[in-house]
């Protein structure tokens, strides 16, 4: 056998120079060969550490030992039984926190952990190029409603009619998908994998109907008499702003708008599409999660010639994923570490000109374990800027909720529902993802819709017995 590598096989990615111009994808997949190649990388572990850390439980060992044995009908069928959506998980899912930071390969000092997401990727998107079967389905155990269209209600959704009942999913967007459609760019989950993986939810037969606020056009009362059960799986969409002066200049944005615009609304295909977002020289980009790393790239992709994160803490402590932020270095992304704004300056005509800045020190640790940061007095500074787009959080969107008082929410406004089975305080009424725990990850999202759908068969088949 072939000594084993250290490292991970590297994946092909367009060049800096050439990407930071274009929207298409960066990360460009393994090919079959290179599959192989990493997939023998892998030990096979008994009790498996990395299944254990994967919010889904998927058979990592199980779908790549059939890649090593040149099985990819098998890897996907071992990947289906646990993930309606692996092209998507194999692209987004912070898989360095979870099944890779515990892979026992990874664990002994001298190699890399398997590249488990990559060879997720892999098999996904080999999956998607196979002609979708059109099958009959028996959809005769209950009707379930799932209102949201992202992650979780997609994962609740398939998994239900998996199960045999008849799911219909109600999203107030003209497309479907969540986030994976309106705020992860193009360049790092292309529009056409996520509807080519929703269509493979359909073809299990759910039903998805877009254009539909509940709570505006439908209401809670007339979900609740006609279906048996619903989940609720609205998501974390509404922007938070810091709240300093000038955030109503022209050129200040939510990271929410900017991304949506983009992604949704095909602003960057302008003038095809008329949604455009500001032509910019110089954008601030306040935040350091992932949302903060899409905006700022995008922003980089649309012309802008300096693009400046500013981020409260330090490299350490950022929460966005590393191989973001590495990205984000090579295609000229700057950071100011231990920043923070606290004025957007006018340019006499209500324009953006530039941003005021304080420099922080980190003091204590504070609820989070992270260590606080402290403003340094005296310590103002200007950073020219004709964009800022704030990236610092989102929280619950009420539209649903305050038409729905009866259902109890938690201190922060988001539903209060039980971890571990997804009820709420209302018999039938199931809620996961970002809803529940605040903006999350999409693999938490989906782990979630995973539990809802087995709680919600259990409670329609007792009501039923
Ligand atoms: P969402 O994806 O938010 O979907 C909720 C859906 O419900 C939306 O489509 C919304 O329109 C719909 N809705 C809301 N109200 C109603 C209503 N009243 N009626 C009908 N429909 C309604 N996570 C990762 O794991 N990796 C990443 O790289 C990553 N990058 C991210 C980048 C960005 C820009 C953002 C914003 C988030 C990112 N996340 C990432 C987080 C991740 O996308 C979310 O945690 C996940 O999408 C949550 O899934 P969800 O299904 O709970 O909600
Ligand atoms: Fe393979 Fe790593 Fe999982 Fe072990 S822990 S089965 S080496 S991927």
């Amino acid at each position: 056998m072939a000594k084993r590598s250290y490292t991970q096989t590297p994946m092909r990615e367009q060049d800096p120079e050439i990407r930071s111009h274009n929207f298409e994808e960066v990360a460009l997949g393994y090919t079959l060969e290179e599959g192989r190649l990493e997939a023998s990388r892998c030990l096979q572990c008994k009790n498996a550490p990395c299944i254990q850390n994967c919010p889904v439980m998927v058979d990592i060992p199980g779908f790549i030992k059939a890649i090593e044995d040149d099985d990819l009908p098998k890897a996907h069928e071992v990947l289906s039984k646990y993930t309606n959506l692996p092209a998507i998980c194999g692209r987004v899912c912070p898989q360095e926190k979870q099944c890779e930071m515990v892979c026992r390969l990874g664990r002994s000092k001298k190699f890399e952990p398997v590249a488990i997401g990559k060879l997720e990727r892999l098999v996904a998107d080999w999956a998607l190029e196979q002609p979708l079967e059109e099958k009959e389905h028996v959809l005769d155990k209950g009707r379930v409603a799932v209102v949201g269209s992202g992650p979780s209600g997609l994962t609740a959704a398939g998994d239900l009619a998996k199960l045999g009942y008849d799911v219909t999913v109600y999203e107030a967007l003209h497309a479907a998908g969540g986030v994976l459609t309106y705020g992860i760019p193009e360049f790092r989950l292309p529009k056409t994998i996520v509807a080519k993986e929703i269509d493979q939810i359909k073809a299990q037969g759910v039903k998805i109907e877009t254009n539909v606020v509940v709570g505006k056009t439908i209401t809670m009362d007339e979900i609740l008499a006609d279906y048996d059960a619903c989940y609720l799986s609205v998501g974390a969409g509404a922007p938070n702003f810091m709240g300093i002066p000038g955030t109503s200049l022209n050129g200040v944005y939510s990271s929410s708008e900017y991304l949506t615009r983009i992604n949704l609304m095909k602003g960057y295909q302008f003038p095809k599409y008329d949604t455009p977002v500001q032509k910019s020289k110089n954008v601030v980009v306040i935040g350091g999660g992932n949302v903060a790393m899409d905006a700022a790239r995008s922003a980089r992709r649309l012309g802008a010639e300096h693009v400046t994160v500013v981020y409260r803490r330090s490299l350490e402590e950022l929460p966005a994923r590393a191989e973001e932020y590495h990205h984000s270095v090579e295609e000229g992304i700057d950071y100011s570490w231990l920043t923070n704004p606290i004025e957007y300056i006018d340019n006499g005509q209500g324009q953006l000109k530039a941003v005021k800045c304080v420099k922080m020190e980190l003091g204590e640790p504070d609820d989070s374990g992270r260590r606080r940061p402290v403003v340094i007095p005296g310590s103002e500074f200007i950073i020219e800027a004709d964009t800022a787009i704030e990236a610092i959080g989102q929280g619950a969107n009420r539209v649903l909720l305050d038409t729905f008082p009866e259902l109890a929410l938690n201190k922060w406004g988001y539903i209060d529902a039980n971890e571990e089975t997804c009820a709420t305080s209302i018999p039938g009424v199931y809620a996961g993802g970002d809803i529940v725990t605040g903006a999350a990850t999409v693999i938490l999202a989906m782990g979630a819709g995973k539990v809802a759908a087995k709680e919600i068969d259990q409670y329609i088949q007792s009501k039923k017995a």
